[in-house]
């Protein structure tokens, strides 16, 4: 079931401002870091910003934000029922605890994304640095994707100068020498960079090719990335 956000929208304005003219809306689900819902009015444009947290609750909860934010822009009194009715929501729904829990996630990735749960792609950056590139190799950002991505399991971005590595590598189910192979690939692609023709993003040399081979457990690291 889809959520009409501007249906709810319409009828919760109306309910506030029976005669103004309707305003656009723009409203979507936004990975705030906290449960935080938001509004502004931009050049007669009404944004609305929902905590993605609360994506998936049930359609009067939505209302009652809406309410709530649209009351708020217009200093208008927020009707009880309203406002029970979401604080009833957000407590029931553990959602206190779901937030801390994002909230940390998100807070440590903002200052320090290379760290996972499992493994710390700085470190294994710099050990694979020190056995391979003789220590010479500047660190790029490195973070791991947001995502768990298995259609790109690694991938060196120029513009940011950013690695970036799958979640699912972040895992105790992961060998040390799979994300390892990763990251080693990844760090190729910055020994051999290439000018980027056409759509092609990865190419991959004979002197890339054998720099790959020097890779101890490349035969193991390409039987484990089948099982993904
Ligand atoms: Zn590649």
């Amino acid at each position: 079931m889809k959520l009409n956000l501007q249906e709810i929208l319409h009828r919760v304005y109306r309910e506030l401002r029976p005669r103004a003219p309707i305003p656009h809306f723009r409203a979507e689900f936004y990975p705030f870091a906290n449960i935080n819902n938001t509004i502004r009015l931009r050049e007669g444009v009404l944004h609305l910003r929902f905590s993605d947290l609360l994506e998936g609750a049930p359609e009067n909860v939505i209302e009652a934000i809406a309410h709530i934010l649209i009351a708020k822009i217009y200093k208008k009194p927020i009707e009880t029922l309203y406002a029970t009715r979401y604080r009833r929501y957000v407590s029931s729904h553990d959602l206190s605890a779901k937030a801390h829990l994002v909230r940390q996630m998100r807070g440590r990735k903002r200052i320090d994304s290379a760290k996972g749960n499992f493994y710390d792609l700085e470190e294994l950056f710099d050990d694979l640095n020190r056995r391979f590139f003789h220590g010479l190799m500047g660190r790029p950002q490195l973070t791991w994707s947001r995502g768990h991505a298995r259609n790109m399991l690694g991938h060196y971005d120029p513009a940011h100068n950013a690695i970036v590595v799958s979640r699912i590598f972040d895992s105790v189910r992961v060998p040390r020498y799979a994300v390892e192979y990763i990251v080693y690939h990844e760090m190729l692609h910055l020994k051999h960079p290439v000018k980027l023709r056409g759509s092609r993003r990865c190419i991959h040399g004979p002197e890339f090719q054998a720099d790959e081979r020097q890779f101890p457990h490349l035969a193991e690291a390409r039987l484990f990335l089948k099982t993904l």
